[in-house]
This record gives structure tokens, C-alpha cells and sequence, in this order.
């Protein structure tokens, strides 16, 4: 690799270079949504953070198999053991079969992640579709001696965990502490502890989502989910997994101890964790009447929005922070980022009015570096983008005479721009008329193409056959041919 990156390990408490466990290969978990309901600005902020990991190490060189879960089972209303499945809970409320909810939402989840060019994760299990590898999983913990049985239910043991581990170590928690705050709730006596959590529940008779195992029908707790998948997918020990903050205590939490009392060690070698999202200061919240879904800022139809706001406004306005500050939503603040995001576009179309000079009063190179020392320091996609002003300010110089620039950094110019914008920060072009212009629709393509090729000479082949498999899809047919290939749109 020729760049070396750190990232903040949340386990640690700080930054760390990053080494995987098998070189020039990255296993990332991402814990995904559960999908009961229209995709937010809080589901944007992950998929967003995560997507610039994904797209910087593969730009870095590393081939990476980047897994982010459905949950489509087990997440109890109150993110703990009690209360209904939220999605069972919808499919009742709507007179829907669950999957049909989950599908339902999955394709709508899709739809608004392409709309911000956040690209399709390698692999997309369903926790619905694991139930076996979740059972003997749990079986596994029993049989290491931390589970117990409890009325078809079976619960993680925190308390004998804790004994032999250190159950807390992620969140800073500590197990007296959980003893004051966690109140005992009404049917919760099956558990020897408030803090102990399921790994397997069993199902009552209004139940529909339900699977047989050696201890009940039932159905598997939220954390184990991921532990399973995660493991299958990835193997007992990987690199990376992120998630929201909100996420930390008590489902990365609960992850650790599983994987460590399933498997004898930890599962995980860096953690990572972006910050939440406020709408003017508070928290978001459907009973706060600030619960805003993407479509609705894509459409601005909503009493808090005062105009529209594209999928490009509102990634550049998420990269605009540091992943691990906190960001605030306001009409202003997402104008300030549409304007922005304005200008660097037309800096960036501005290049082609440029005619080079024979002297250069810039050096970009030095500009260039500054941009991956900042996504080399965990991300720094704030001072990227900084420094991406500073390339338009030159681009606005030069056109005003003040500047020159010769052939070559003219070239590298356009290829920092084009690599940090669109390549890294996941930005596009967005068009402002929907009607076709068919020669920018045929460059679109072929770009697409030209992409393909060049992933097939780095021996990017997932994503060779995805780009080829989503034109096919499309009615596309391709032809390779000697000097690289043909195209055309079968009706
Ligand atoms: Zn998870």
C-alpha cells in the first residue's frame, strides 16, 4: 500500500494505522438497517461514513469485502427484550406478511442509497436468513458455560461473562453500574440479571416470525445477528466494524461478549463508530416531529423544510463533517452545503475554459498530498473538502488572470479534482432537467465501460461483473471486443 492510514479504534480510544489481518485484504461489517420504515438522515450518516471507507481502500489498493446486514427479525421495540418485533409490529399494523414489510422497505432503503451514490456493500445478508448459524452459535456460548435456559428462552450470563472477561470494554461500562441503572421490568423474571440479553427467545402464540430450535419456538435476540454473520462471512477474526454510536451499548457491546464466549477471543480488530445527527439541537424522533425521511428532503415535502434538497446536497453536507463529530441538521446549514457543493461543480466545469500556460504559478502536487494525509487521518473528508476549495480558488484565479498553470498541473489538477470529488467522496453530477440528452447519456455509458475495463486490469473482477450485470440488467448489450468494446440498448 502506499498510503498508510489511521483510523480511531472506539476499542482503544484512539488512532491507530491500520493493519489488516491478511495483507491487501479488508473484511467490513456494517451493521445495517432494520427495515420497518422509510430510510432517514440517521440511516444516511452510516451508509454515507462508510461508503467513503469502502471507496478509499479500495482506491488505497485493498480488495474488500465490505458485508452489511438486514435485520429483519429479533429488534424488539425497546432495543432490548422486551416488546413486540417493530417489523411484525408494522406487518400488523398494515395487514402485510413481514417479509412483504421488509421487502417493501428494502427496495425504498436501495433506492434512496443509490440516489446518494453509496455503493452496494459486497454482501447484504438478512438476519431472517440465518437462523441456522444463529442457533449453533448460541449453542456454541452455551456450551462454553455462558448461556443459561430460562422457560424456552435463553439468556447471555453478563455476570459469570464478566467474571472471566470484561464485559464493558467497548462502551466504558461497567457491570456495577449497569446493576443501578437498568430497572427490572414486568416479565423480565426469566433472567437472572437485568443486564443479561437474549440470544434466543421464545415466541408466544401471537408470534408470526418464528423458527424451532433445541429450546423453543422462538426466534433469535438482535446481537446475534451480526456475531453470526459476521463470522460466516468474514471469519472468526476481521478487520473492521462500524456502525452508529448509538449502536455501541448495548448491541456492539453484547457482539463483543458473544464472539469472545462463542470463540475463546475477540472477533474484531478495529472498531468504528459515526456520530449522530440533531435536527436544530435535538434529537430525532418521531415523537418530536423533526422525524424527516430522505424522500422528503429529496422532494422538501415537509413542514420543517423549506425547499428541496438533492441526494449530492445531502452526502456533501454529511462529508462536510468529521464522521465522528456530531452534525447538526438546519435549513441554513444544508443551503450553506448546497452552495458549496455548487461551487465546486462549477470549478470543476470551469477546467475546460482553462488554456494552459507555458509557466505555472501553482503546484498541485503538494495540494494532492495534502488531500490523502487528510483521508489518511481517519477520514478527515472535512479537510478534503477544504482543500478542495482551495483547487476551485485556483481554478477562479487562473480564469482571472491572477495565476497561471502549465500542461501538467492543469492534468493533475483535473485528476485530483476528479479522484477526491467523484472517486472518493462519492460525489456526482447531478442533472437539473430529468429529459435524456442523449450524447451525455452515451458518454455516461461509456464511462461506465472505460470503468469496467480498467477494474478488469486491476483484477477488480466483483466489480467488473457488477458494473456489466446492472447494464445487462438494464437491457444493455455488451460486446468486448479487441479495442475494448461495444454497446448497444435492446428494447
Ligand atoms: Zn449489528
Amino acid at each position: 500500500m502506499t498510503q498508510k492510514l489511521n483510523i480511531y479504534n472506539t476499542l482503544d480510544r484512539k488512532k491507530e494505522e491500520f493493519v489488516p489481518v491478511h495483507p491487501g485484504h479488508v473484511g467490513l461489517y456494517v451493521c445495517g438497517p432494520t427495515v420497518y420504515g422509510d430510510g432517514h438522515l440517521g440511516h444516511a450518516r452510516p451508509a454515507i461514513t462508510f461508503d467513503l471507507l469502502f471507496r478509499y481502500l479500495q482506491h488505497i489498493g485493498y480488495k474488500v469485502r465490505y458485508v452489511r446486514n438486514i435485520t429483519d427479525v429479533g429488534h424488539l421495540e425497546n432495543d432490548a427484550d422486551q416488546g413486540e418485533d417493530k417489523i411484525a409490529k408494522k406487518a400488523r399494523l398494515e395487514e402485510l406478511e413481514p417479509m412483504e414489510v421488509v421487502q417493501y422497505y428494502l427496495n425504498r432503503y436501495h433506492k434512496a442509497m443509490e440516489a446518494l451514490n453509496v455503493l452496494p456493500p459486497s454482501i447484504e445478508p438478512h438476519a431472517s436468513g440465518h437462523i441456522i448459524e444463529q442457533i449453533e452459535y448460541v449453542k456454541k456460548i452455551f456450551d462454553a458455560g455462558f448461556a443459561y435456559e430460562s422457560n424456552g428462552s435463553v439468556y447471555f450470563d453478563v455476570e459469570k461473562y464478566n467474571k472471566a472477561h470484561h464485559y464493558g470494554k467497548l462502551s466504558g461500562r461497567n457491570i456495577e453500574e449497569l446493576l443501578t441503572t437498568t430497572r427490572e421490568l414486568d416479565g423480565q423474571q426469566e433472567k437472572r440479571n437485568s443486564f443479561d440479553f437474549a440470544l434466543w427467545k421464545k415466541a408466544d402464540d401471537a408470534h408470526i416470525m418464528r423458527w424451532p430450535s433445541p429450546w423453543s419456538d422462538g426466534f433469535p435476540g438482535w446481537h446475534l445477528e451480526c456475531s453470526a454473520m459476521g463470522q460466516k462471512y468474514l471469519g472468526e477474526t476481521f478487520d473492521i466494524h462500524g456502525g452508529g454510536m448509538d449502536l455501541l451499548f448495548p448491541h456492539h457491546e453484547c457482539e463483543i461478549a458473544q464472539s469472545v464466549a462463542a470463540q475463546g477471543h475477540e472477533c474484531v480488530r478495529y472498531w468504528m463508530h459515526n456520530n449522530m445527527i440533531t435536527i436544530n439541537g435535538q434529537k430525532m424522533g418521531k415523537s418530536l416531529g423533526n422525524f424527516i425521511t430522505l424522500d422528503q428532503f429529496f422532494t422538501g415535502d415537509h413542514a420543517a423544510l423549506t425547499q428541496a434538497y438533492s441526494p449530492m446536497t445531502i452526502r456533501f453536507f454529511i462529508l462536510m463533517a468529521h464522521y465522528r463529530s456530531t452534525v447538526d441538521f438546519s435549513n441554513e446549514a444544508l443551503q450553506a452545503a448546497e452552495k458549496g457543493l455548487n461551487r465546486l461543480m462549477e470549478a470543476y466545469a470551469n477546467l475546460d475554459k482553462i488554456t494552459p500556460s507555458d509557466k505555472s504559478t501553482v503546484e498541485i502536487a503538494p495540494l494532492r498530498q495534502k488531500m490523502y494525509d487528510a483521508m489518511n487521518d481517519d477520514l478527515n473528508s472535512p479537510i478534503v473538502i477544504s482543500h478542495l476549495f482551495e483547487c476551485a480558488s485556483i481554478i477562479n484565479r487562473v480564469l482571472a488572470g491572477n495565476d497561471t498553470i502549465d500542461a501538467e498541473n492543469l492534468t493533475l489538477l483535473r485528476q485530483t479534482m476528479e479522484l477526491f470529488m467523484f472517486d472518493i467522496l462519492g460525489l456526482k453530477k447531478e442533472e437539473k432537467s430529468g429529459s435524456g440528452n442523449n450524447e451525455a447519456y452515451s458518454e455516461a455509458i461509456n464511462l461506465l465501460l472505460e470503468m469496467r475495463m480498467s477494474a478488469k486490469a486491476n483484477k477488480d473482477w466483483a466489480m467488473a461483473d457488477l458494473i456489466r450485470n446492472k447494464l445487462t440488467g438494464l437491457g444493455f448489450e455488451i460486446k468486448d471486443t479487441k479495442d475494448g468494446f461495444e454497446w448497444k440498448l435492446n428494447n
